[in-house]
Parts: C-alpha cells; structure tokens; sequence
C-alpha cells in the first residue's frame, strides 16, 4: 500500500522528526485559510497525488503571498498531473533551502533486511546524480532487528566527508527514520529532499511510504485507510484470504504461489494474450476458496478466457477441482478455462474436469503447454 504524503508526514511527525507545519485542502479558499492560520511570508503548494517528480511537473509551487497560494491551488486542483486528477492540495509552511540530501530505508528482499540509503546529491535530480556517479549513493546494510546503533550511523556518515551538513542531527533522524519504517512495517520510507535549512537544522520536505499489506493488521488506522482505497473486487479477495491484482487486458489468471504465477505471466505473454488479472491463492487451497477465486477472475466482462495454475503440493486437488465446478455452476458464458493441476489427488481432480464443458485438462508439468492451449482456443 502506498501512503498519501500527508499521512505518511502525520505517522512520522509523532517521532519528533521535523516535519513542516501545514494542512491538506481541497479548494483554493480552503488553500488560502490554511496559509492565512500557518502565518509568514512563504508557503509550499504541493499537488497530492500518488506520483513522484511532482516539482519538475509543476506540481510544488513556491507562493510568496496568501494571494499566491489561492492562485497556485486554482492551477492545480481539478487538473490532471502525471495521469492523476489533482482532487487534493498540501498546503506548508515553506522551508528556505540550503541543501537536498536524499535519505531512504528501503527494504532488501535479497537478504531480507531493511538498508538505509543517503545520498547527499539529494533532491530532484537523485536519479541523475545515482546514475553518474556510484559514490553519490552510500547504503547501509543493518541487521535484522529493529534497533540501528546511532554511533553506527554518525560513523558511517563521516566517511562521506561532507561538509556543510551537521552530522549529529542528520545521523539522529536517520536512525528515527530506521525505527519509524521498522515500526511501520515499511518497505520504503524515502524523503527526498531531506532538506538542510539555512540555519542549519534538517526539514523531511517530502515523503513516501510503502507499506507492507501483511503488517497492516499491526496499524489499524493505516488499515481503515487501505480498506477505502481497494475495489470491491480487491476487498472481496481479502476477505478470501488471496491477494488479487487487477490489470489491463482479457485473460484471467489464477495459480498458487507468486513464482509460478510470475512464469504463467510470462508465458501468456509470449504467446500474446494479456492478462485481465491476476489472483495468488497462496498456500491453503479448499473448495470454496477456489469457486471463490474463479467467480472473481472470471467476473470482469472483458475476461475472454482463463487459466488456473495450481501446484498443491499434500494440499487435495480434488477440493479445487470441486471448487471450479461449482464456481461453473453460477457462471453463464462458454469462456475456455484451461486447468493445469498437479499435487495430491490428482487423478481424481484431473477426472471430474474432464468431464466439464469448456474445461480443458492439462497433464503434464509443463505451463507452457497449458499457455499454448489457451492460446490456441482462443484464435
Ligand atoms: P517531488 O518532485 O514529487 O518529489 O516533490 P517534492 O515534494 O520533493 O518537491 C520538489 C522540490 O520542490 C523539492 O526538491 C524542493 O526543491 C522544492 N520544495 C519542496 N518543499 C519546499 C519548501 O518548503 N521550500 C522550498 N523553497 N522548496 C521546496
Ligand atoms: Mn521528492
């Protein structure tokens, strides 16, 4: 799940990080009254979408009046920017910058860790600067565990040799940035500018959060929000106990496992179909479950054709086989599906399928040849 900027900012103010006063506000005269209440001479109009390269887009204004922001949030709000209509506006208090550093806790599925990554050529340009030049980047791998050593940290930072930038304060925030995402169940917390101010303190002048689905039952107020941002179609796969992902074109998909499901795609692919969807049982397979999941793939209109990919494993096959043909059962549409089961009581599964209308029964190991059946049913 990908958190708002502005609810990312209101999870990690709570840490003491430094955050810039400001409110969300979804006309220009609520903009206006959000800069009025902040008070001062600058302000930080900033489009809230779910997009990063807001400020090369125009999409973060710097307004020197009151006047200005009213102007800045007309521009912005109702129009689109990056494929996003603008419906939301993050009003600030703005920051006077000397410096953009970047810094990020990202986790590392490789190893199964969260790094933690600063570059002092931060800002907008970050991609640039990592591209050019190596050094620009320096990542701290840290062991598991939710506790990084800030004398770790303030160590790791002196071999940059920077100048400029306080590096009691920087290592501080990093190590409260470390325990935040931990906390948070991140798998990317990244603030990008980390901004140096003129007097030397550090502002997060933005934020991204990605948090993992599977820690949300831990947040429950990320949780409420994760729910209203789900379709219907995505709630009622949570609520089976699958993950399922909506995507562009006609086939739907279901297999057991996201490796198997990753080469079903790449298959489908090469043969030139696009799937409609994309639904992971994950471990557990019974009957209901499986009618459950086929009744989703199969709901979307364009859905043409489908493929189920199961590899059961001790799991008993012929509960899916049975789950299929009572989700058949609630289907109209003579839409091909190709079935490609292996596991325990496969024989018996394997069996009763064969023995259902456009059901088409593949025995052997391979995906590709279920792929190339599908392919070939619907040319
Ligand atoms: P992004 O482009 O979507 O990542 O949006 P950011 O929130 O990072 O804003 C882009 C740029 O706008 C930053 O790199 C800053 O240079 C600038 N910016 C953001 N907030 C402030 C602020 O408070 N004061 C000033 N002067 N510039 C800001
Ligand atoms: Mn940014």
């Amino acid at each position: 799940m990908i958190v708002s900027e502005e609810l990312a900012k209101r999870l990690l103010a709570p840490y003491g990080l430094p955050v810039p006063p400001g409110e969300v506000a979804l006309t220009p005269e609520a903009a206006a009254a959000v800069a009025q209440k902040l008070g001062g001479a600058a302000f930080v109009v900033k489009a809230l979408i779910p997009a990063g390269g807001r400020g090369k887009a125009g999409g973060v204004k710097v307004c020197g009046s009151v006047e200005a922001v009213t102007e800045a949030a007309e521009a912005l709000l109702g129009h689109d920017l990056l494929g996003h209509r603008v419906a939301r506006v993050l009003v600030e208090k703005a920051m006077p910058i000397a410096r953009e550093i970047y810094a990020g806790v990202v986790a590392n599925s490789a190893t199964d860790r969260l790094d933690l990554v600063v570059s002092f050529a931060g800002g907008m340009d970050i991609e640039r600067a990592a591209q050019s030049d190596s050094q620009a980047v320096r990542q701290l791998g840290v062991e598991p565990g939710d506790v990084l050593p800030l004398h770790r940290v303030r160590q790791w930072l002196r071999q940059a040799k920077v100048a400029d930038v306080d590096l009691e304060a920087l290592a501080r925030v990093l190590v409260t940035l470390y325990r935040a995402a931990a906390d948070l169940d991140a798998n990317l917390l990244e603030i990008n500018p980390l901004a140096v101010l003129a007097d030397g303190t550090l502002a997060l002048l933005d934020c991204k959060l990605e948090i993992d689905d599977n820690g949300l039952s831990r947040q429950p107020e990320l949780a409420e929000v994760y729910r209203q941002s789900l379709s219907p179609r995505e709630l009622r796969a949570r609520e089976l106990g699958v993950s399922y992902v909506p995507l562009d074109g006609d086939i739907g998909v279901i297999t057991s496992g996201a490796g198997l499901g990753m080469c079903t795609l790449d298959l489908l692919k090469q043969q030139g179909l696009a799937p409609a969807n994309f639904l992971d049982t994950g471990g557990g397979i019974s009957e209901s479950l499986v009618k459950g999941a086929l009744e989703l793939i199969l709901e979307p209109p364009q859905v043409r054709g489908a493929i189920i990919n199961l590899y059961g494993g001790i799991n008993r096959m012929l509960e899916a086989a049975k789950g299929i043909v009572a989700a058949l059962q609630t289907i109209s549409g003579k839409r091909p599906l190709v079935v490609k089961i292996l596991g325990n009581q496969q024989e018996e599964a394997w069996a009763m399928l064969e023995a259902v209308p456009n059901v088409h029964v593949i025995r052997v190991v391979q995906t590709e040849a279920a792929v190339s059946k599908l392919a070939e049913l619907l040319r």
